[in-house]
């Protein structure tokens, strides 16, 4: 099982910034920024080279819940970033698909 399918499933991460039925979000443990928060569907889906027509609600979800989150840390109006890795040169270290929210000087990120 993956790090982030664990920690979904063990709630290992106590601080959930936001869940719901499909996706949880919790901050980076290595943030690259003031806010780095990781948006993550909990279903499995390796990357987005992997998504199919029917993840099309569910990664839509996403942005909005990252939009959500950004008015909740108050960077809405000073602007962030948001990121998909995609495979090793795109920087992915972790295979379960996820958005990076950050905000905030950004240093170097995988
Ligand atoms: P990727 O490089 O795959 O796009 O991003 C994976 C991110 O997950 C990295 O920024 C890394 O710091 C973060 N990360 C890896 N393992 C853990 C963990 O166990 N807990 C948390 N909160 N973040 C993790
Ligand atoms: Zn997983």
């Amino acid at each position: 099982m993956c790090i982030f399918c664990r920690i979904i499933k063990d709630e290992k991460e106590t601080n959930f910034i936001y869940q719901d039925k499909d996706i949880v979000a919790f901050r980076d443990i290595n943030p690259a920024a003031p806010v780095h928060i990781l948006i993550v569907p909990r279903k499995h889906i390796e990357s987005i080279n992997h998504l199919e027509k029917k993840d099309k609600s569910l990664i839509g979800k996403m942005f909005l819940i990252a939009k959500q989150i950004a008015k909740e840390q108050n960077v809405a109006e000073k602007g962030y970033k948001l990121i998909f890795n995609v495979g090793r040169g795109g920087g992915q270290i972790i295979d379960h698909v996820h958005l990076h929210l950050l905000s905030g000087r950004i240093g170097k990120m995988p």
